[in-house]
């Protein structure tokens, strides 16, 4: 059966989100936008309704999800103590692209958190986001939206053939602003530990006064039997299934030429690069990531959906630096290229 459908692209129908709302209260999933990507949400306090999250993704139980609130009552209802950076970081950042990692109260089902003793919050600053939460009165529980292992939804018209039937109700207002998820965050010895790098960057948080650390697994690879402090780190994610292999340079020339290089060796080739780059590339398979590191974060999953109808033998992706929103494109496309990383 198919899923039932509102259309909020030109005007924000409120009794629509009225009734997606009374969907979530009533143990329902629903499709529905946020600033960084899609979600598919449920009543987080209802262990039986964030299965049902589990089962339509495909996602591993030891994935724990992200608490969407509206309002710091909310947030204390979950969990057990707000510390000074935590209450910094949040006057700073929220509403907005930011997930913190608390230690939670009993009351958050254990596969919201996985079975860990934190659970992650975030206050969206989505609009549609905002009126759906506080109409349902509830936290929300909401991973992106995706088949586990896809990229994340940033678009309806993307992830309708993967979820549609799947969900109750999808609330769709096009495409969303940021395109890559949530920065998440966790305070540990006074240090900001950033477990996924997004759109509240590095420098923002080190702005504040505070220690950053990135950790390790951010760029490298790391196995599943490996402890991390995020388990979403652990598993394949964002992979086409045509190879990827990512190319970057400090000198934009030197990447170009080595691209070109693989280009010339390989031959049946597709690449991903900045508008400016693309009449540079030997090759009639181009595909245009956007100019500024905004539009390359928008574009980079409907992208990566994209490759495999090109029917290549390798997909060739320019890289950027890995500063500021870069760090967090340059994150989600090592997963893509699966640690296929050449810099020169
Ligand atoms: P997604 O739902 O696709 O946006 O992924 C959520 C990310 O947040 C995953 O990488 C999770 O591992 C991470 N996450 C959620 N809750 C926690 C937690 N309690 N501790 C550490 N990481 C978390
Ligand atoms: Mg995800």
């Amino acid at each position: 059966m198919k899923s039932k459908y509102a259309d909020l692209k030109l005007n924000i129908d409120l009794n629509k989100i009225e009734e997606a709302a009374n969907c979530i209260k009533q143990g329902g999933i629903i499709l529905f936008p946020t600033e960084t990507v899609y979600g598919i949400g449920a009543n987080a306090l209802n262990k039986n309704a964030v299965n049902k999250i589990f089962k339509a993704k495909g996602r591993a139980s030891d994935n724990p999800l992200i608490v969407h609130i509206c309002n710091l009552d909310m947030l204390n209802d979950l969990v057990q103590g707000i510390g000074e950076i935590e209450e910094k970081l949040i006057n700073n950042f929220w509403p907005g692209p930011l997930t913190i990692i608390f230690n939670r109260k009993e009351c958050v089902p254990n596969n919201v958190t996985a079975g860990l003793e934190t659970v992650g919050i975030r206050m969206p600053s989505n609009k549609i986001a905002k009126k759906l939460i506080e109409l349902a009165n509830l936290p929300i529980a909401a991973p992106s939206a995706n088949i586990s292992g896809k990229p994340s939804g940033t678009k309806i018209e993307d992830i309708i053939d993967e979820l549609d039937g799947k969900v109750d109700y999808i609330l769709d207002a096009g495409m969303v602003d940021i395109g890559v998820e949530s920065t998440v965050v966790r305070v540990v010895e006074n240090k900001v530990h950033i477990l996924r790098p997004g759109k509240i960057t590095v420098e923002d948080i080190k702005k504040l006064g505070f220690d950053v650390i990135v950790e390790k697994q951010v760029m490298e690879e790391c196995s599943p039997n490996q402890k991390v402090m995020s388990p979403g780190m652990k598993y394949r994610h964002y992979a086409p299934n045509t190879k990827c292999l990512l190319v970057y340079s400090e000198d934009e020339n030197k990447m170009i030429e080595e691209i070109n290089r693989q280009i010339k060796n390989i031959g049946n080739v597709l690449v991903l690069g900045r508008t400016s780059h693309l009449d540079k590339y030997n090759t009639n398979n181009k595909l245009d990531m956007g100019e500024s590191l905004e539009d390359i974060s928008k574009n980079i999953f409907t992208l990566l959906r994209k490759v495999d109808k090109y029917k290549v033998s390798l997909v060739i992706i320019e890289g950027v630096k890995k500063e500021e929103l870069g760090l967090a494109i340059m994150n989600r496309l090592i997963r893509a290229c699966e640690h296929n990383y050449i810099e020169v």
